[in-house]
C-alpha cells in the first residue's frame, strides 16, 4: 500500500472499507431495535456515549496515572480521566476511584491481588446462587488461586441468611469477604455484611456490577460508604460503555491503582474511559435518577405478572432490576424456553436456581431483567404487554405458526419504541 493509499484510507467511510462488517452492524442494530432485551446484564447506551468510544482517545497510549505516564502527549487524557474520576467519586460518594480495569472480571483480579496472596481464604456467594464467575469458582481465576468458602442463599426464602454467613465467616476466617451478585433479586445488608468482617478482621469487598445504575439513581443502598472495596462494571444497569471501575477507601488507594498498573493491565483504554465520563455526566442528572425507578417499576410489574400466571419467581419477587424464573413451576426447561422466546424476538438468559437438579446449560431457570426496554422508553403497561408475550411463548414453544404471530406483536411494541432514530 502506497502512502497516499493509506491515508486515503483514513478518511474512507467504514460502509466502502469493509461493506461486510459495515452489513453485520447494520444487521445487529436492526436486531436490537426489533426485538425486546430481557438480558439483565445489558442495556442501551446513548449516542453520546457510543460517540465518545468511537473517538480519537482510541489512537493514545498513556500507561501509567494523571501526571505519572509512561509516555508523552498525555496532557488532554490527564484531564479527561481526572474529570471521569472525579464523576464517579461525586456519583458514589468514594474517596478514590480508579476508572482503568478494562471489564468487571479484570476488576475483580485487582481488588484479589491488591489485598490476598494465592491461597488466602475468601468468602463469597456462590455461582449457582447467583454469586458471580469471579466470586470463587472453580474454573475461575479466583476459585483456582484463593482458597474460597462459599455461602449459599436458604433453601426455602432463596434469601441469604446472615446468620449463616457470619457462622461461616467465624469458622473460616477470611481475608476477604465478598458480597454482590448476577442474578440474586433482593437487597444486600451491606452494614450487616461489613460488621461480619469486623468481627473477623476481614476486608470488604462489594461488587455492585449488577446494581451500580440503580444505587446511582439513587434507589437502592450504596454501599461506598460502608465497604473497603466496590467494584462495578460500567455496561450493565449504569448504562456506560463495556468496562469496570474501583472505588476504595483512601488506604487501599496505593495498592489497587499499583495492582491495576503495573500489576494487570498495560495501557488504559482512553476512548472507553471517557466514554465512562459521559455516562457519569448521565447517570448524576434527576432523568437517571427517574430511569432507576422505572427500572424497578418495570421489574416488580413483571415479577407480578408471571407470578400471577403461576410461575414461581424465586424469593417471591424483586427490589431490583431483575428475577430468576424457576421454570419447573410450569414442567419447563431453561434451554428449550431461551429458543422459544428467542424464536419470537425476546432475549434473555437461562440460568440455574439454587439447588438445581439439572447442568448448567440446561438449567431450570431463566433470569429476566428490565434495565435495557425501560432505557427504550417502556413502562408498565409495555412490561403487562411483555410478560404476556413471554407466557404466549412458553406455553405454545413448539406451535411455530404461534411463535411467528407473537413475533409480529413483539416487533409491533418495539416499533413504537425505537431506540436510535
Ligand atoms: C458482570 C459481572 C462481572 C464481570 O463483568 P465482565 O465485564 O463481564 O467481566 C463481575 N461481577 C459481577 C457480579 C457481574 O455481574
Amino acid at each position: 500500500m502506497s502512502s497516499s493509499a493509506a491515508s486515503k484510507l483514513l478518511t474512507a467511510p467504514l460502509s466502502s472499507v469493509d461493506p461486510e462488517i459495515a452489513g453485520l452492524i447494520d444487521r445487529e442494530a436492526a436486531r436490537q431495535e426489533h426485538e425486546i432485551e430481557l438480558i439483565a446484564s445489558e442495556n442501551t447506551v446513548s449516542k453520546a456515549v457510543l460517540e465518545a468510544m468511537g473517538s480519537v482517545f482510541t489512537n493514545k497510549y498513556s500507561e501509567g496515572y494523571a501526571g505519572k505516564r509512561y509516555y508523552g502527549g498525555n496532557e488532554v487524557v490527564d484531564v479527561m480521566e481526572q474529570l471521569a474520576i472525579n464523576r464517579a467519586k461525586e456519583l458514589f460518594g468514594a474517596e478514590h476511584v480508579n476508572v482503568q480495569p478494562l471489564s468487571g472480571s479484570p476488576a475483580n483480579l485487582a481488588v484479589y491481588m491488591a489485598v490476598c496472596k494465592p491461597g488466602d481464604k475468601v468468602l463469597g456467594l456462590k455461582l449457582d446462587h447467583g454469586g458471580h464467575l469471579s466470586h470463587g469458582h472453580p474454573v475461575n481465576f479466583s476459585g483456582l488461586n484463593y482458597n474460597f468458602a462459599q455461602y449459599e442463599v436458604d433453601e426455602k426464602t432463596c434469601r441469604i441468611d446472615m446468620d449463616k454467613v457470619r457462622e461461616i465467616a467465624l469458622r473460616e476466617r477470611p481475608r476477604m469477604i465478598i458480597a454482590g451478585f448476577s442474578a440474586y433479586s433482593r437487597d444486600i445488608d451491606w452494614k450487616a455484611f461489613k460488621s461480619i468482617a469486623d468481627e473477623v478482621g476481614a476486608v470488604t469487598f462489594g461488587d455492585i456490577a449488577h446494581i451500580a445504575g440503580l444505587i446511582a439513581g439513587k434507589q437502592l443502598e450504596n454501599p461506598v460508604p460502608i465497604f473497603d472495596i466496590v467494584t462495578t462494571t460500567t455496561h450493565k444497569t449504569l448504562r456506560g460503555p463495556r468496562g469496570a471501575i474501583i472505588m476504595t477507601k483512601g488506604a487501599f488507594k496505593k495498592d489497587i491503582d499499583r495492582t491495576v498498573f503495573p500489576g494487570i493491565q498495560g495501557g488504559p483504554h482512553d476512548h472507553i474511559n471517557a466514554a465512562k465520563a459521559v455516562c457519569f455526566k448521565e447517570a448524576l442528572t434527576t432523568d437517571f435518577q427517574d430511569y432507576a425507578k422505572q427500572v424497578i417499576l418495570n421489574a416488580k410489574t413483571l415479577a407480578g405478572e408471571l407470578m400471577s400466571r403461576g410461575y414461581r419467581i424465586l424469593t417471591d419477587g424483586t427490589d431490583n432490576h431483575l428475577m430468576v424464573v424457576d421454570l419447573r413451576s410450569k414442567d419447563l426447561a431453561g434451554k428449550a424456553s431461551e429458543i422459544a422466546l428467542e424464536k419470537v424476538g425476546i432475549s434473555c438468559s437461562r440460568s440455574t436456581v439454587p439447588f438445581d437438579t439439572k447442568k448448567a446449560l440446561d438449567p431450570s431457570g431463566i433470569r429476566l431483567g428490565t434495565p435495557s426496554l425501560t432505557t427504550r422508553g417502556m413502562g408498565e403497561a409495555e412490561t403487562k404487554a411483555v410478560a404476556g408475550f413471554i407466557d404466549a411463548a412458553l406455553m405454545n414453544a413448539s406451535d411455530d405458526a404461534k411463535l411467528a404471530s407473537i413475533r409480529g406483536q413483539v416487533a409491533e411494541l418495539c416499533n413504537k419504541f425505537p431506540i436510535y432514530v
